[in-house]
């Protein structure tokens, strides 16, 4: 299975009002959704550009993914999603590739949409997700 497209773009974020503010008034991009996904310990901020969103994310909890990445890293590139028809099956494939998973099962993300990460020890470094109804 072949990715359609580059779905969205996550960036860890200390503050997502700023960072907000940033897209809105130096890149000229609107806001159109801010939706905390309890699940993961995020708020996510979402823009629009072309057929790739651009998904701001900060921690809501200083353990949760985000927090940790944050703690460990700082704020920056978090994750790169793409867009597949089938998640649990894109997920199958890639593990009959050898590829390590994060989750073996879609899972619920933002926006509805399911959603499974690849691990980043078989992505070169990139936390990758795959993401699709
Ligand atoms: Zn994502």
């Amino acid at each position: 299975m072949k990715p359609t497209h580059i779905e969205h773009i996550g960036i860890a974020v200390r503050n997502l009002e700023e960072s907000i503010s940033f897209y809105e008034n130096v890149l000229g991009l609107k806001c159109y959704a801010v939706e905390e996904v309890k699940d993961q310990k995020v708020k996510t901020a979402f823009f629009m550009v072309g057929q790739t969103k651009i998904e701001l994310l900060e921690s809501t909890e200083p353990e949760g993914p985000i927090g940790k990445f944050i703690e460990k890293k700082g704020e920056g590139l978090h994750h790169i999603a793409f867009a597949m028809e089938d998640v649990g099956e894109a997920l199958k494939e890639a593990e009959s590739n050898d590829v390590r998973l994060i989750d073996k099962m879609p899972r619920k993300g933002a926006e509805g949409l399911s959603i499974g990460f690849l691990h980043p020890k078989s992505t070169n470094g990139v936390l990758m997700e795959f993401c699709g109804k």
